[in-house]
């Protein structure tokens, strides 16, 4: 569903798939060249897989499985017609633009739209909830996508033939068939979780088979604005957990404890509070050390609690017509793999992008000058999008900062990037500068999640 209303915007066309991404005219290739996509030798090819550059002029080379045949050569020339169009920037990556929106930014709204749309049976008004923009946007999709049954579960996988029916042991208890349903709510594993939670409120609850029918349900035990927004987070916060846990176990043959599941549960609950815009007071050891303070604003004592509010240099806006880049990154010495992460905010300090990356794994110095290169280079390839908002950029490494807005110095093997930066910095007017780690949580999540990321992740908000 996504997909379809995406549209890839050629750059370097190293991340479109020729024939089944929407790149050109207004069907994939393979809709519209279904003979010739049948004979090509490399189906998922990316557009750059299919040419290369001799000299300045793009050359495109295909392999077909056989020589053509009369009535293959009029789709030939249909082709060549169409992709002889096309203007390559071998500089930029691809972008992605969501259609239906006609500032091609994604939206959720505009996507419940377009599930709305979609999904007739469903009853959406049950699910606006869902919609609020509490956690990011991809999660908001994934809870969506859980609730209507459409995750690859083991049990979706064996029923398409793509696993054995041997394989389908659920990855959290081993005992019972990986569906929907077990996974995320009768699974014992899970199901401590959710129980875990309730218990923090006073609550008991008898839990609906279904998932669709526990969010429906899943109505907040107090009043107050602030708490209802945690509460319908909560949902999606949860059943991510679950499924990141579950994705570990399967990938990467690792497992949390139940504890440090819970406490990741609270942890994204704290990063995520942070883009609401509530002077929420308690930072994430706080919460985590009493979960209760997240009552915070409703007419409900808390009770027992002594906690003072903390007082570290937080994340401070941007002025009104400026955009600020929080950027991080992470190195795991001994996965060996480094990554970066970087949330661009405005003055309200809503998420208008964010990013997190993989790169190649080098230490912590050079990598954090990657995560402003690469806030840059992102502003600077959308300038649609930023307008006339000036960009500054915040690092919690206080040598990257320094190397980019000296003149010279810094590791060797990234000289060319800092230059880059160095130079685009001065052209644009874009300050960067050093902050504390603690204003920095956003970036620091998003880096940390890179290292298990196979590819880029860039999404505008
Ligand atoms: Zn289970």
């Amino acid at each position: 569903m996504v997909l379809n209303k995406t549209r890839s915007q050629i750059g370097d066309g190293k991340n479109t798939l020729f024939w089944h991404d929407l790149w050109l005219g207004d069907s994939p290739l393979k809709t519209k060249f279904p003979k010739l996509f049948r004979l090509c030798l490399h189906p998922s090819g990316t557009v750059f897989s299919f040419g290369f550059w001799n000299g300045r002029k793009w050359e495109w080379s295909f392999h077909w499985a056989r020589e053509f045949r009369p009535h293959d050569i009029t789709e030939w020339n249909n082709l060549l017609t169409l992709i002889d169009r096309v203007n390559f920037n071998p500089e930029i990556p691809d972008s992605f633009i969501w259609t239906p929106h006609k500032s091609g930014v994604f939206s959720v709204k505009s996507f419940s739209f377009e599930m709305a749309k979609s999904l007739s049976n469903i009853h959406i008004a049950s699910f606006k909830g869902l919609w609020k923009g509490l956690i990011p946007h991809r999660i908001e999709l994934f809870s969506w996508f859980a609730i209507l049954g459409k995750l690859n579960t083991k049990a979706k996988l064996i029923h398409l033939r793509i696993i054995p029916p041997v394989e389908g042991q659920c990855a959290l208890c081993g005992c019972n068939m990986e569906t929907s349903n077990h996974l995320f709510i009768q699974c014992p594993i899970s199901r401590s979780l959710w129980c875990w939670w309730l218990n923090i409120w006073g609550l008991q609850w008898v839990f609906p088979s279904d998932l669709r029918d526990v969010f429906i349900q899943w109505l907040p035990p107090h009043k107050g604005a602030f708490f209802k927004k945690i509460w319908l987070a909560s949902f999606s916060i949860i059943i991510w957990t679950i499924w990141k846990e579950r994705n570990l176990r399967i990938f990467q043959q690792k497992s949390e404890t139940i504890h440090q599941l819970q406490n990741l549960v609270l942890l994204r609950m704290c990063w995520w509070i942070k883009g609401w815009g509530d002077p929420f007071p308690y930072n994430p050891n706080e919460v985590l050390r009493n979960p209760t303070c997240l009552q915070w604003g409703s007419s409900k004592k808390t009770p027992g609690l002594s906690i003072t509010p903390y007082t570290i240099a937080d994340w401070a806006p941007p002025a009104e017509n400026a955009l600020k880049w929080n950027v991080d990154a992470s190195y795991h010495p001994s996965s060996r793999k480094s990554a970066i992460g970087g949330v661009l905010r405005d003055s309200k300090g809503n998420f208008i992008c964010v990013f997190s990356s993989p790169i190649p794994c080098m230490e912590i110095n050079p990598a954090e000058i990657y995560a402003i290169h690469r806030a840059i280079q992102v502003s600077l390839n959308c300038s649609n999008t930023i307008g006339n908002r000036t960009i500054s950029v915040e690092s919690d490494s206080a040598n990257a900062v320094k190397w980019c807005n000296e003149k010279s110095g810094g590791p060797w093997n990234v000289h060319f990037i800092i230059n880059f930066i160095r130079n685009n910095a001065a052209a644009h007017n874009i300050e960067i500068s050093h902050k504390s780690r603690a204003s920095n949580m956003v970036a620091d999540c998003l880096a940390k999640q890179g290292l298990n990321r196979e590819d880029d992740f860039i999404a505008w908000m």
